[in-house]
Order: structure tokens, then C-alpha cells, then sequence
């Protein structure tokens, strides 16, 4: 069976950003892996990732249900492409994307393969609606004028072919080497947020694209107690407190970061802290539950999930954690991979009412919101 190959270009240099690009973080996901989850959801069978010695470490640690391997870049993005294409077997549909438009979404890139076997090629583009022109002032006809995207799907032999007639690969896009070689492209609609990743202060930007994807926030509930009892350290949010007593379980019984961990998992439907750390597995005994947190985060990222915000209150009647709060929270932000202005935590005293009350116990409800990202 021949197969839909998606090669994604992470080689590049990225000058203007100062630092590798392919590397910054986007709601806590690089630009490589936003690309990547967006393939994994498509219809492309295989993927294919053009690297640099930095960024094969970072692909090689990524989770994903199909194959990926891993080419290393060439000179020019022509010799990167030229490489992936060598790298792929049995192909009949090649989708090439450039790693920096990492806001693409699996339904772009089903279009450019729907298109792309219907037609032989099929470009991303977009008409273009500003006034152009040029620096000899000459006002360009912008209803003859297209923006370049990708993805850009090609049958396979086609676009090798075109490659291995251009031996300059000075062209900066795969289009260019498709007409060169005389091909007639089909261009289909892109998205507007389908943006290029350039400038630093793009990041903002893309985060907020991210946030307000339609329909994709999930809310989650969490909640815990711990006995309170002689010869136990008390911990909370990572932050080991002088206190006469401590709170009784397997691991730390840290209880604040136990109810955001199922704050969290419960916003992703991904079960609960017991599902995932069984207080009957030796291996969390006496486990650090801030670093249990920093797992539910890495569980939720690999969900295609990223946090937006959580939020918690700790019922207890002593001791006095207000002078904690904010080292607790710069705990929690840290194992969570936020800001700490998105990590709430809060104190309340129940009035020597119930068992918080009358000391037999702490307990923490919290509340996590999470984003779906494609
Ligand atoms: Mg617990």
C-alpha cells in the first residue's frame, strides 16, 4: 500500500528569533510538536522531520501513534526537502509543512491530500486583501497576487522529481520547484491563522490563537483529604511547613498538589491520581508529589492538552499558611510548566467546625481549566 508521507521542516537556522525557533515554547509545546500533533490527527500515514543535531533530541523524546523518523537538514530548506523526499518509502502523496506554521490544524492538512490526489499538487494559499507595493512605489494588482502557505501536497514522483531537476534549491517554497519543472499548481484555501512563526513577539500571539480555539476548554474538579497525625512532616504545594503534626499517607501526602493533579487529570477525563499512582506501588512510597504533578502535566500535554489555569483552596484550622502561599505557588507553576499568574492558592480556617476543625485532618478542593490544542 502506497503511503501519505508528511514531512515537516525543522532544520531551518531562524535568525530573526534570536534563538532556535523550533525550540520556544508555544502553550508549553514547541512549534515541532504542535506540527506534529496536528499530522498525527490527519490522514498522513508516516511522518518525516527535518532536524539539526538540537532539535533530534527534542523529536526523538516526543510521543506519537505513527511512525516518525528523523532526516537531518541540509544547507538550504531545497536540500532538506530533497533529503525527507529521498528518506520516504512507498509514497504516494508527499505533504511538505514548514515547522514555524505550527497553528496548522489536521482538517489543512487533509484538504492538501484530498486535493493533492485529485489534482496532482495542492498549495496553501491565501488571496491577498492589503494594498502591495513595491519600493519603486509602484502599486502592485493584489487581485493578481497570492500569499504562499503551507501545506503544499504533491503526488509523490512529481515533486521528486521537480527536486531532482533543481539543482540550486534557491527556491523558497516547494511550489517554486513544482513550476520550475514546469508543473501547473492547484492552489486550495488556507487558513488566516496559519501564520508563520518569525519574530519573538509572535509568541503572544499564537498563544492567544491557541486559547481561543472554539469549543476545546475542558474544566476539571479535584479534591482531597489527609488525616492529620503525629511524626509526619507536613508538606503542601511542595513547601515543608513547622508543624507539630503532619499529614498520614503513602507518598508525601502532599494534599494540595493531589487535588490539582485530579483537578488536572479530571479536566483531560484522563482518571484519577490513584489510576495512575496506586498507593499499593511500592514506587511511590513517600513520593514527591510535586514532581507526581509535574507527571499529570506531562500526561495532560501528551493528551494534546495544555493548562490554562487551577486554582485551590486548603481547609485547615492550623497552621497559619499564608506565609507559604507564594512559594507554593511558585512550586506548583513550576511542576505545571505555567506562569504563576495562572496558579491560584487560597486558605481557609473552617471555624473549629468539622474534622478540619478540630484537627483530624486537611482537606483541598481545586479546579483546573485545560485547552484542547487542535
Ligand atoms: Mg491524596
Amino acid at each position: 500500500m502506497k503511503k501519505t508521507i508528511g514531512i515537516i521542516l525543522a532544520a531551518g537556522r531562524g535568525t530573526r528569533m534570536g534563538e532556535n525557533k523550533m525550540l520556544m515554547r508555544i502553550c508549553g509545546y514547541t512549534p515541532i510538536e504542535l506540527c506534529m500533533r496536528a499530522m498525527e490527527e490527519s490522514c498522513v500515514d508516516e511522518i518525516i522531520i527535518t532536524v539539526t543535531d538540537d532539535t533530534a533530541r527534542h523529536v526523538h523524546d516526543l510521543p506519537c501513534t505513527k511512525p516518525v523518523k528523523t532526516v537531518l537538514g541540509g544547507e538550504t530548506r531545497g536540500e532538506s526537502v530533497y533529503n525527507a523526499l529521498c528518506a520516504a518509502q512507498d509514497a504516494d502523496i508527499a505533504v511538505i509543512h514548514d515547522g514555524a506554521r505550527c497553528l496548522v490544524t489536521p482538517d489543512i492538512i487533509n484538504r492538501s491530500v484530498e486535493e493533492a490526489k485529485k489534482y496532482g499538487s495542492a498549495v496553501a494559499s491565501l488571496p491577498v486583501s492589503d494594498t502591495v507595493r513595491n519600493f519603486e512605489n509602484i502599486t502592485l494588482d493584489r487581485d493578481s497576487l497570492r500569499i504562499m502557505h503551507t501545506p503544499q501536497a504533491f503526488q509523490y514522483e512529481l515533486i521528486r522529481d521537480a527536486y531532482e531537476k533543481d539543482g540550486m534549491h534557491t527556491n523558497t517554497d516547494d511550489c517554486g520547484v513544482f513550476i520550475q519543472a514546469d508543473g501547473n499548481p492547484h492552489y486550495f484555501e488556507s487558513d488566516f491563522m496559519n501564520q508563520k512563526l518569525t519574530r519573538p513577539s509572535d509568541i503572544a500571539f499564537f498563544e492567544s490563537c491557541i486559547h481561543r480555539r472554539l469549543g476545546q476548554m475542558r474544566v476539571g474538579i479535584g479534591e482531597d483529604t489527609h488525616r492529620l497525625v503525629e511524626g509526619r512532616k507536613l508538606i503542601l504545594g511542595g513547601v515543608e511547613i513547622d508543624y507539630r503534626m503532619g499529614l498520614l499517607g503513602h507518598s508525601d501526602a502532599d494534599v494540595l498538589c493531589h487535588a490539582i493533579s485530579d483537578a488536572v487529570l479530571g479536566a483531560c477525563a484522563l482518571g484519577d491520581i490513584g489510576r495512575h499512582f496506586p498507593d499499593t506501588d511500592p514506587a511511590y512510597k513517600g513520593a514527591n508529589s510535586v514532581q507526581l504533578l509535574h507527571r499529570v502535566m506531562t500526561l495532560c500535554r501528551e493528551n494534546g492538552f495544555c493548562i490554562v489555569n487551577v486554582d485551590a483552596t486548603v481547609t485547615a484550622q492550623e497552621p497559619k499558611l499564608a506565609p507559604h502561599i507564594e512559594k507554593m505557588r511558585e512550586n506548583l507553576s513550576g511542576a505545571l510548566g505555567v506562569d504563576v499568574s495562572c496558579v491560584s492558592v487560597k486558605a481557609t480556617t473552617p471555624e473549629h467546625t468539622g474534622p478540619e476543625g478540630n484537627l483530624e485532618c486537611i482537606t483541598v478542593r481545586a479546579v483546573a481549566t485545560v485547552q484542547k490544542i487542535n
